[in-house]
Parts: C-alpha cells; structure tokens; sequence
C-alpha cells in the first residue's frame, strides 16, 4: 500500500471519527439544525409529551441501533471514497480490513438482536421496562408505573433542566427522572435520599458567555433495586429544583452554591432597605395585595430620603402603597443596565406606578 494511500485513509478516518463525536455527543449548533437521531427518526418515535416512557424506550432502542452501524458505515463509505482497497469484495482486502468488518458486522448484529429481544411482547424485555417494574406494587404491571409517569409529565408544574436531546433532569410531582443516550433512570420520590456530591465553577459557559457553576447530586433510593445515579445541573436551577423536590437535599460538605446575580442584587437591596427609615402608614389607610405577585401584602413605600435635588434626579413619589419587597426589588433590576450590574446600586428607576424617579434610599418599610 502507497503512504498517499495511507494517508488518505487516515484523513477520512479522522473525520469519520469526529463525524461520530457530532452524532454522539451533538453540540447545540448540530442541535439547532435538528440533526439528531430523535428528530431524524421522530415519525418513528411518536411524541414525548404525550407518551413520554414508550417514547424513551424506543428513543434509547432506536440510538443503540444507529451507533452500533457507525463502524459498519465507516467500512462501507471508506471501500466507497478507496475503491482500491476492494473493501466490498472482503475475502480480497487486507487482513486488518476484514477484521474491522467482522466487528463491526458483530456489533452491529449484536446490537440488533438485543433490540429484537428487548421490543417482544410490547418492550416487556427492556431495561426500562424492567426497572418500572420494580416501582411499582407487587401487584400492578410496569405499565401502570409508565402510565403515571406519563400523566405527570403531561403537567406544565413540572421541573426539567437540560438540553432535550442530552442528558436531561426531570422532577414531577412523584418522580425523579433521568435521560441518558441509553436508558432512562427513574426513581419515586418517596424512596430517595439526595446528597450535594461536588460542583464545578467554568469561567465562561457557551450558552451566555457568563461563569457558571454545575452542581452533581447522588440520588440514593431505598428501594434496592433502582441503581443510584449522579444529577448534574446548572446552579442556577437548583432552587427551582429543590423546590420540586419533596425529600431535603444533605449538603454534607457545605458546598457553596453561587445565586444569580439578581438574587445576589435582590439580597443586597433587601439589605439596604432594612437600614432604610421606615414608612408609618398614616390612620385610616390600609395597604392590599401587592399588584406584582397578587400573594404578599404591599410593604414598600416610595419616600424620598436622599439628597438628591438636580433635575433628572429622584423625585417624591404620591402613589400609595402596592408593591412588595421582592417585586419591587426584581422591578428594579429590570430597569438596569443588564451589562453594567456594578452600576446597579448606585442606580436609579422610575416608580413603576406614576415613574416618578427613585434610588435604593427611598425606599422604605411600610410599619403597620
Ligand atoms: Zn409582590
Ligand atoms: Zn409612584
Ligand atoms: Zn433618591
């Protein structure tokens, strides 16, 4: 064999090879462009939202069947691109050509044969299945367990983080779920046990261009035969996932979890107003449900403290009181300049009621 030839097989192998690495592993441009094995084989698949354990049951199938024909694909297109190398007639290729077509034919059988055993008597076989059927009673099938799983993922309260096509987290009202390229794991709520495990902070994510920090969670559950699994997500959604959650999350090694920054400015502002001059409601007025959240009661009053007295500058604001701490706090960190945050508390905002202009000082407790 010539080194041209040689070397041009080592350049269609190297780009075969990270043509795999996008069909494994997609990042969110191949994403984007719908170029994923659960879009291409979506007719095949059916809908997530309406049958999501029958959808990942073929989902996971249907992935295991296409990676197991990459090396067999890489076999086929590298005889097309070398018809020298007389790939499609193998008894006269080389040695180590015929070897890499016995594997790949061996996995790729293998592989098929596996989804064939696992798709008899309606998916009873696959792992999936035979992981429902311990969560649920003794007495009822995996399909009662799929079936519960299916109508609360329907719910729009759920919680999910995660890119759809990836590894994904989701937590309803009864169960812990997990999507990896090849299973699903699942585990009732009741039975588990959640430990903070580790985080790591990366200075710039790809989504946004800001630090971000992951935190991964062991999920234990007592039920031995459920494996436990590791959750990894944004620290960002960790409050909303703990909200979910029924089961306290142990933080054995005080790990710390960064906050935003709005909830970091929201603190800082709460802060500021608990130093603030409080607010005594005058007799005979009575404060209602802040307009913001329709849940608090209003506890904010626009009072003008500071000294500021050129135009452009804070101004006495009449309205009376409807607004809660939080709102208004999340109001004014809608009206800042979202790059420039150090300028934030410095800065000023318009009442949100009649836009008379205010600072962090005028903003005062309401004393009942
Ligand atoms: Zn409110
Ligand atoms: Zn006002
Ligand atoms: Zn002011």
């Amino acid at each position: 064999m010539s080194l041209v030839q040689d070397y041009s097989v080592l350049c269609f192998t190297l780009c075969y090879i990270f043509f795999c690495g996008l069909l494994i592993t997609p990042p969110v441009e191949v994403i984007s462009a719908g170029l994923t094995v659960q879009n291409i084989f979506s007719n095949v698949l059916g809908s997530e939202t309406i049958n999501f354990v029958y959808y990942h049951i073929k989902r996971s199938s249907v992935t295991l069947v296409v990676h197991s024909f990459l090396l067999l694909f890489y076999y086929i297109t590298l005889g097309w691109f070398q018809p020298q190398l007389q790939l499609y007639v193998p008894w006269k290729a080389a040695l180590q050509y015929q070897l890499v077509l016995a594997i790949a034919l061996t996995i790729f059988i293998g592989a098929c044969s596996v989804v064939y055993y696992w798709s008899r008597n309606n998916w009873n076989n696959h792992p999936i299945a035979t992981q429902l059927g311990y969560l649920g009673d003794s007495s009822s099938s995996w399909r009662s367990v799929a079936a519960s799983i299916n109508i609360e993922f329907r719910r729009i309260d759920k919680f999910t983080s995660g890119i759809p096509t990836g590894r994904r987290i989701i937590v309803t009202d009864s169960w812990v779920i997990k999507t990896t390229t090849y299973y699903v794991h699942v585990a009732h709520q009741r039975d588990i046990h959640l430990t903070l495990k580790a985080s790591e902070e990366h200075n710039i994510s790809y989504e946004n261009m800001t630090r971000v920090q992951f935190v991964h969670m062991d999920v234990n559950s007592v039920n031995v035969h459920i494996k436990p699994f590791t959750i990894r997500l944004n620290a960002l959604d960790y409050r909303d996932l703990k909200d979910k959650l029924q089961a306290p999350v142990v933080n054995a090694r005080n790990i710390v979890i960064r906050q935003s920054l709005s909830e970091q400015f929201l603190q800082a502002f709460a802060e500021q107003i608990s130093i603030n001059p409080v607010f005594h409601l005058p007799d005979g007025m009575e404060v209602d449900t802040c307009i913001g959240c329709m849940q608090k009661q209003s506890d904010i009053k626009l009072h003008k403290h500071c000294d500021a007295i050129e135009a452009g500058e804070c101004v006495q604001c009449y309205c009376r009181p409807m607004w809660c701490l939080e709102c208004m706090g999340k109001w004014f960190v809608s009206r800042q300049d979202q790059q420039r945050p150090e300028t934030w508390l410095a800065s000023r905002s318009p009442c949100p009621t009649c836009r008379a202009t205010f600072c962090m000082l005028d903003v005062c407790k309401i004393q009942l």
